[in-house]
């Protein structure tokens, strides 16, 4: 097995016995993306040089040392490009400064290796929005990989690097670990500094590992938990081994199954896996509930509020002149950013300032936005009261399995709506995982689990379990 096919927990024994070095690892990676992700399209860039120079001097002892993870491209890396996926930024910007996550990868002695594709500014679930690259699904060629980390989920999936960093919104992590079949978790609102993500929704976004397995989340996790000062939402809570106690099981746990989550619209056979890991972990002594979030409904409407409201003013920044690329000749300062942001976003960005300028305009703020903040409310609370009577939930990822590229082009709301089962534990602040379960016709098909606020520890456990 190649090496970039790897666990990082099994790379980690064979460096510390000597039987390779971190420069192997970093050239297998280079080898791999250069013989297989023109194909893929994972990565919109790397630096094989300074990741070499970086593995030369890796130090072993670190929980990290010598592991080379890919980053999703709207992580700050100092001295690399962070396009976000739009032609905005593309040749336009080079970080000046490392986000906290890498500084803490660093610390850890990881190696941050590689920019991996994303939906424009991570609005999408598909990838397709990405304005640089298509990234084909590793598992299912001609099917999109999920998204808006479909870069970092295809990396791993095809197993050009043994890890990557995500950022999830409203699934962003979870759906495309789903799709491709790898491990992917979102932590619990303020577990992470967002200190060098580029914001998209300031109250929903957070980074986290996408792997071949919950052991690796569990590491990764490690290294990037804590508070930090640059952030002041991240929380001051106290950072677990979350590796420790991984085996423990689920006998005693109590696990819900929302009812409101299986509903018409999800695909028989995605359901059915989920019932069938219902029924294992049953039979590994867990107690399985129904459960109720009788707010689920309104979650797509809340969270197509909230996200473009928050969107639209983070991504005002993005004008010509302080970033971006600018537009030629132009005849006054408003049409300087009017038309530096007409050539440089997208459709879909365009679609959510215009929707988030709308819900936040006067007239309007207190029939959608501040309406929206209240339904917020309601959500959080039906995750409240269900976790007083449950250690975690359990659900889809998605409705159905990964549909084919180009099969939802031109309409937005078919994307929008394949995120009901991800964006409330956004919406909530909650932690959630997504476990590879049983492919359905080849294609990947995930397991979410969904935990209380600080509740990492409870879904890795039950993830393992899932997975054992
Ligand atoms: N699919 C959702 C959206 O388009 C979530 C994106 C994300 O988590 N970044 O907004």
């Amino acid at each position: 097995m190649s090496l970039a096919a790897q666990s990082l927990t099994a790379l980690r024994r064979q460096l510390t016995a000597g039987e390779i070095s971190a420069r192997d690892i970093v050239e297998d990676s280079i080898a791999q993306i250069s013989a297989r992700d023109g194909d893929i399209g994972a990565f919109l860039s790397h630096d094989p040089e300074s990741a070499l120079a970086e593995a030369e001097k890796a130090d072993l002892t670190l929980p990290l040392g010598g592991l080379p993870i890919g980053i999703k491209d709207n992580i700050n890396v100092l001295g690399q490009p962070c396009t976000c996926g739009s032609k905005f930024l593309q040749g336009a910007y080079t970080s000046p400064y490392d986000a906290t996550v890498i500084t803490k990868l660093r610390a850890a002695g990881a190696i941050p290796f590689g920019r991996a594709n994303l939906d424009e500014f991570a609005m999408g679930s598909s990838t397709e929005n990405s304005a640089l690259q298509i990234t084909q699904n590793p598992a299912a060629p001609g099917h999109i990989p999920g998204g808006s980390s479909g870069g970092s989920a295809a990396a791993v999936a095809a197993q050009l690097i043994p890890a990557t960093l995500g950022s999830d919104t409203g699934g962003s992590i979870r759906q495309p670990a789903s799709h491709c079949g790898v491990v992917g978790l979102k932590p619990s609102y303020g577990r992470v500094s967002r200190y060098g993500l580029v914001a998209f929704g300031s109250s929903l976004d957070q980074i986290g590992p996408l792997t071949q397995n919950v052991e690796d989340a569990a590491l990764l996790l490690n290294a990037i938990s804590g508070e930090d000062p640059r952030d002041s939402t991240s929380l001051d809570a106290s950072v677990p081994d979350f590796t420790e106690g991984l085996d423990a099981g689920v006998t005693g746990m109590k696990l819900g199954l929302p009812k409101e989550y299986f509903t018409d619209g999800i695909d028989a056979g995605v359901r059915e896996r989920v019932e069938t890991a219902a029924k294992k972990l049953e039979s590994q002594g867990a107690e399985i509930v129904e459960i109720s979030l009788p707010h689920t409904e309104y979650a797509i409407a809340t969270y197509y509020i909230i996200a473009p409201a928050e969107a639209s003013s983070n991504l005002s920044r993005f004008d010509g002149v302080r970033y971006g690329n600018r537009t030629e000749n132009p005849a006054d300062m408003l049409e300087l950013y009017q038309n530096s942001r007409e050539a440089g976003f997208g459709s879909e960005v365009k679609r959510r300032i215009i929707l988030g300028t709308y819900v936040l305009s006067s007239g309007y703020y207190d029939a959608y936005y501040r309406q929206a903040q209240k339904v917020r409310t309601l959500i959080r609370q039906d995750f409240e009261k269900a976790f007083e009577k449950v250690d975690a939930i359990i659900t889809p990822v998605a409705p159905e399995p990964a549909p084919k590229i180009g099969a939802a082009a031109g309409d937005p709301l078919k994307h929008y709506l394949a995120d009901i089962f991800t964006i409330s534990a956004n919406l909530a602040g909650n932690c959630g995982i997504s476990v590879p379960l049983e492919p359905l016709n080849g294609l990947p098909v995930g397991l979410q689990i969904l935990g209380p606020q600080l509740g990492e520890q409870t879904i890795l456990k039950v993830g393992r379990a899932v997975e054992g």
